[in-house]
């Protein structure tokens, strides 16, 4: 996907908006890893990890978090217009995530316990980076896993279109060894819904999948929504689909 460049190494650069910074720090985690990438690649620009600030054009660039103010809005389409590819990085960039889990009701509630009633918002609703450009390809997960941003970068720059893979979180557990926490223990869980690639970390350490590594094309939803809803609440089953999916249509259009 990525053509040839007069024999130079690809120019990637990573940028962040609002976020907890974990996937970044993902990235600097790779250690090694990320030493043997920078053989192939151009790092020009990365806040967060170096002290080299070159402007685009770029061949790859690699988006954090979601835009929530003019400037960011701003900044993501010079970036789209001024990149090869985009990647967005984690949950927060690819479907607005944590950011997106308060409505805009509540959020003016606890604007006001925190931070006084003279304070003046100037964010906008958080909304993944699709809603505002094109987006070529996701690195799920909250935070996302290091495995998944080598496989996508190594796919690019070998000229590959990256993909994603081709099961759900449910094969990963199983092939974990975890007990079903659906049909063996009657506790809800998004793992048939949810697409694959984070090794079922959460069933493994005891949480169930929340779904952060996004919905798997051609998810049954409904029919994961009736069981749910058989095992518990309907008002916790909410809670289950808005804790990464308050703006996933693909959710929203079933509920
Ligand atoms: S996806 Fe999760 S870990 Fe990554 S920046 Fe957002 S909140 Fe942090
Ligand atoms: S515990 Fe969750 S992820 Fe694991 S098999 Fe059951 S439904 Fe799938
Ligand atoms: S188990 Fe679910 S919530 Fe946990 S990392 Fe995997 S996709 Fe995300």
């Amino acid at each position: 996907m990525i053509k040839d460049n007069n024999n130079k190494k690809p120019r990637v650069a990573i940028y962040d908006f609002t976020d907890c910074e974990g996937c970044e720090v993902k990235i600097v985690s790779l250690r090694e890893k990320l030493l043997l990438l920078e053989k192939k690649v151009d790092i020009v620009n990365w806040r967060l990890g170096q002290e080299r600030f070159e402007s685009g054009p770029y061949d790859i660039t690699i988006i954090e978090g979601t835009p929530i103010t003019d400037y960011e809005i701003k900044l993501l389409k010079d970036l789209r217009e001024n990149s090869k590819i985009l990647i967005a990085l984690g949950a927060c960039a690819a479907l607005a995530g944590i950011p997106a889990i308060m409505p805009e009701k509540d959020r003016k509630i606890w604007y006001e316990k925190i931070y006084s009633s003279q304070y003046h918002p100037k964010g906008v609703d958080a909304l993944p980076l699709s809603a505002y450009v094109q987006v070529d390809f996701s690195i799920h997960g909250c935070p996302v896993d290091e495995d998944e941003i080598i496989r996508a970068i190594e796919d690019l720059l070998s000229g590959k279109t990256p993909r994603y893979h081709d099961y759900s979180v449910c094969f990963e557990c199983k092939q974990a060894g975890n007990p079903c926490r659906i049909t063996e223990e009657n506790k809800p869980c998004l793992g048939p819904i949810t697409q694959g690639g984070c090794k079922a970390i959460c069933i493994s350490g005891g949480s169930p999948c929340y779904g952060c590594f996004g919905i798997r094309e051609e998810a049954n939803i409904p029919a994961l929504i009736k069981i749910l809803e058989k095992i518990t609440d309907k008002n916790e089953v909410e809670r289950y689909l808005t804790m990464f999916h308050s703006r996933s249509k693909e959710i929203n259009d079933h509920k």
